[in-house]
């Protein structure tokens, strides 16, 4: 299938080069659809291109290097299953699954464990579609602490509710249910994953009609309240990052912060997935001030302990510092609210296939981020021996397959 076509304009002497998408027939499914008709910075199409400008002889020589030439071949590899794709060898936790396979494993799920998983209804999608949120839990003993993880703010990333799911078979075999109830929304943004696998992989907000634009979505990790809409938001409709008509526009953030509230006394631990950049950030993302506990939330440790196992290297440190300044996120909202331990995990890659990851690094970016969320647990004040569940995964994690 034909790649993206971008085209460089370069104005000599005129400030950097400045590139557009053209043919935008071609660019389906590619990381630049999302900027059509409009003319971007070279930057932000480095996920999919790298583009070098040389001048010759007074004339200007542009080349691109496509290196996701092949993205709805990519696109195609992550939407196979064992239907489509018998010989496939991976299995259910190692591919990608549409929205109604996921309904269908929180189901079978909450069925099969009836003792320790109960799927509770926190509200609905814009588009009305329902967020479960399954809580594991293995006792009802008083006064029990909690963590709370939520996968899929962002359509496209879809290695995040993947997580949610790994998480949820995986944590089984660690000590950290013995303690801690934990609360796991696998697809916070439901309309909009159901929309990258039906129309348009790249979408990342979610679905809701704007009153005042005839543009689609807003970006709940804009949404919530904290310093809502200030530098690196936008009241804009058409953007990408827009933040909404007012905090907790959105059923979505709503249902999420409407849950918290009411469970915050017991809930310790906020993790969010995303991806991709591997990233283990905390805040504030909303101010480049620093939060009260900086330094207990500099997880160096859980970045030492991938590099060493997985020999990946996960920056760490707080969002605005480390990325940008991004207002209305939800781990500052958690963090404001009284989670002292919150955090965004930017799971992998660092830019090769962006989010398309190839479900065949599936289970090695899971295991990741579940030993640093493991290893994370440990600034929890408990009476756990963490280290010895990380030593337990370890073992037992040996003979799960990872592919090379
Ligand atoms: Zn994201």
């Amino acid at each position: 299938m034909a790649a993206c076509v971008i085209s460089l304009h370069q104005r000599r002497n005129r400030g950097p080069p400045v590139c557009s998408c053209k043919q935008l027939g071609d660019c389906k499914g590619s990381a630049a659809e999302t900027r059509r008709n409009s003319r971007v910075r070279c930057l932000s199409l480095k996920q999919s291109c790298a583009i070098r400008v040389g001048a010759f002889d007074n004339e200007v020589c542009v080349y691109f290097r496509v290196l996701l030439a092949n993205a709805n071949e990519l696109i195609e590899m992550q939407t196979m299953n064992s239907t489509t794709d018998p010989r496939s060898g991976s299995t259910f936790y190692e591919r990608y699954h549409s929205l109604d396979d996921i309904y269908h494993w929180i189901n079978k799920t909450r069925q099969d464990n009836p003792d320790t998983v109960e799927a509770i209804l926190i509200g609905s999608s814009y588009e009305k579609r329902p967020l479960y949120a399954l809580k594991l839990s293995l006792n009802n003993s008083m006064n029990k602490k909690a963590m709370w993880i939520d996968c899929g703010i962002h359509a496209r990333e879809w290695i995040a509710p993947a997580f949610c799911l790994w998480f949820v078979q995986y944590v089984k075999i660690t000590d950290i249910m013995d303690n801690m109830d934990v609360y796991i929304l696998p697809v916070m943004n439901p309309d909009g994953y159901h929309y990258t696998w039906a129309t348009n992989r790249m979408w990342r907000k979610n679905r809701s009609v704007s009153k005042s634009s005839k543009c689609i979505g807003v970006d709940l990790n804009r949404n919530f309240d904290a310093n809502w809409c200030t530098e690196g938001a936008s009241h804009e409709p058409c953007t990408e990052i827009y933040c909404g008509a007012f905090p907790e526009s959105e059923p979505e953030s709503q249902a999420v912060a409407n849950f918290l509230r009411s469970h915050k006394d017991s809930v310790q631990l906020y993790l969010s997935m995303h991806s991709y950049s591997q990233m283990l950030l905390f805040p504030y993302s909303c101010t480049l001030d620093e939060a009260e506990n900086h330094n207990d939330l500099m997880v160096q440790e859980a970045a030492q302990l991938i590099r060493r196992h997985y020999r990946n290297i996960y920056k760490y440190g707080s969002g605005s510092k480390t990325i940008y300044l991004a207002p209305g996120g939800s781990d500052d909202w958690a963090y404001n609210l009284g989670i002292k331990y919150s955090f965004t995990f930017e799971l992998q890659d660092r830019g090769r296939y962006g989010f398309l990851l190839p479900p065949s690094h599936i289970s090695r970016a899971c295991n990741e981020a579940l030993i640093a969320s493991i290893l994370i647990t440990i600034y929890i004040p408990h009476d756990l021996d963490y280290t010895n569940s990380v030593f337990t995964f370890f073992a037992l994690n040996m003979s799960i397959k990872e592919p090379g």
